[in-house]
C-alpha cells in the first residue's frame, strides 16, 4: 500500500498539494482548507477535500464524450490510505499557462472590466449590463496565472494566441465553451446556475489537449441557486456565503480591512458550511457522499 511519504511533494497551493508518483503520474491532493477574502482560514471544513474530489470525478465522467481528461484513478492501491477520497492519480501533463475561463453571467473581475471598458478580455458586450446579468451568450475570458498572492489577470484572446499559438488558442476557446455549455446545461437541470468557471488544460507528448486540474468545483466556479437568482445584486454563493457572512459580522470580531488574519470559525459555522458543500455535490451529481471513499487507518 502506498503512503503519501513515498511521493515527493512538488507544489503546494492555498488548498491543494501536488505529489510526484512517477515520470508519468501525479497525485493531486485536496485538503479541507477553505479560503475567503484572500485568506486561508485557520479552521478546516471536514470533508471539503473529499467533496471537491468527488465532484471533479463526477464532471470528468459526465464530460468524457466532450473532452479527454487527466484522471487515471481515484480509488486503487496507488492512492495512499490517509488521503483516500481526496486525492486523484492523474496523468502528468505539460500544463498550458492559461486559465481558461468561461462566463455565462457577468460578475467579479468580468464585471469590473466591463464597467471600466465595456469589454471583457477584449470582447465587446452590449451596454447596460449589471451585476449578475446573464450574457447574450457564454464567452471565453482567459486569464494568466498570477504569482502567489496576486490575482489572475484577464487577457485578450490575442494574448493567448501569442503565448500558445493561434491554432491552439482557438482550440482552447472552443473546448472551454463546449465544456461550459454542457456543464451549465446539466447544472440547470439540477436547479443550479453555473455563472462562470475556470479550466486548465495540459498537452500530451503528442500534442493532444487534455482537461486537467480540478473541474467545476466551488473553488473553481461560481454556482448560484437558480431559485434565488436575482440580477442586480451580488448572488449568494452556494458554498462560502455562510463563512463570509460570519466573518464580516460583529460576532467574528474581525476587521476585513486590517492586516490581521481571520479568526477560527465556530462549530456551527463549520457545520453549516460543510452541509453546503455536501449539498452542492449531492445536488449536482445525484450521488451520495456516503458512497465516496474516505481515508482509512
Ligand atoms: P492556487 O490555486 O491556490 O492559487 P496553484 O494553482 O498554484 O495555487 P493548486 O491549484 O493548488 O496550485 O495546484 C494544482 C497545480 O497542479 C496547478 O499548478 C496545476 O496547473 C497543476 N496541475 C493540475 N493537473 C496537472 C497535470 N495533469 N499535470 C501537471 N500539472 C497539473
Ligand atoms: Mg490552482
Amino acid at each position: 500500500m502506498a503512503s503519501l511519504a513515498d511521493y515527493p511533494q512538488i507544489a503546494a497551493g492555498k488548498v491543494r498539494q501536488l505529489h510526484a508518483v512517477d515520470d508519468q503520474h501525479l497525485l493531486l491532493v485536496a485538503s479541507d482548507r477553505i479560503s475567503a477574502y484572500d485568506h486561508v482560514l485557520p479552521t478546516p471544513i471536514p470533508d471539503k477535500g473529499r467533496v471537491l474530489t468527488a465532484m471533479s470525478v463526477f464532471w470528468f465522467e459526465l464530460l468524457a464524450d466532450v473532452v479527454p481528461n487527466h484522471l487515471v484513478a481515484w480509488d486503487d492501491e496507488r492512492i495512499p490510505d490517509e488521503v483516500r477520497g481526496r486525492a486523484l492519480l492523474v496523468r502528468r501533463l505539460e500544463m498550458l499557462p492559461v486559465e481558461c475561463v468561461a462566463r455565462g453571467y457577468l460578475t467579479g473581475s468580468g464585471l469590473a472590466d466591463y464597467r471600466r471598458t465595456g469589454t471583457v478580455c477584449g470582447i465587446e458586450l452590449p451596454p447596460g449590463l449589471g451585476e449578475a446579468d446573464r450574457l447574450p451568450e457564454p464567452i471565453f475570458t482567459p486569464a494568466t496565472k498570477a504569482e502567489i498572492g496576486a490575482h489572475d489577470e484577464n487577457v485578450s484572446f490575442d494574448a493567448v494566441a501569442a503565448t500558445v499559438g493561434g491554432e491552439r488558442a482557438e482550440r482552447l476557446r472552443e473546448l472551454t465553451l463546449r465544456i461550459y455549455s454542457r456543464a451549465a446545461e446539466h447544472a440547470a437541470g439540477r436547479g443550479v446556475l453555473l455563472a462562470d468557471t475556470k479550466f486548465e488544460f495540459g498537452a500530451t507528448p503528442d500534442g493532444e489537449l487534455v482537461l486537467a486540474d480540478e473541474v467545476l468545483t466551488p473553488d473553481s466556479s461560481r454556482f448560484w441557486p437558480a431559485d434565488g437568482y436575482q440580477p442586480g445584486r451580488v448572488q449568494p454563493s452556494f458554498d462560502k456565503q455562510y463563512v463570509r457572512d460570519w466573518l464580516t459580522s460583529p460576532a467574528s470580531g474581525w476587521d476585513r480591512a486590517s492586516d490581521t488574519p481571520p479568526p477560527a470559525l465556530p462549530d456551527d459555522v463549520v457545520a453549516a458550511t460543510r452541509a453546503r458543500y455536501v449539498e452542492a455535490y449531492e445536488r449536482l451529481s445525484g450521488r451520495s457522499l456516503a458512497d465516496w471513499p474516505a481515508p482509512r487507518g
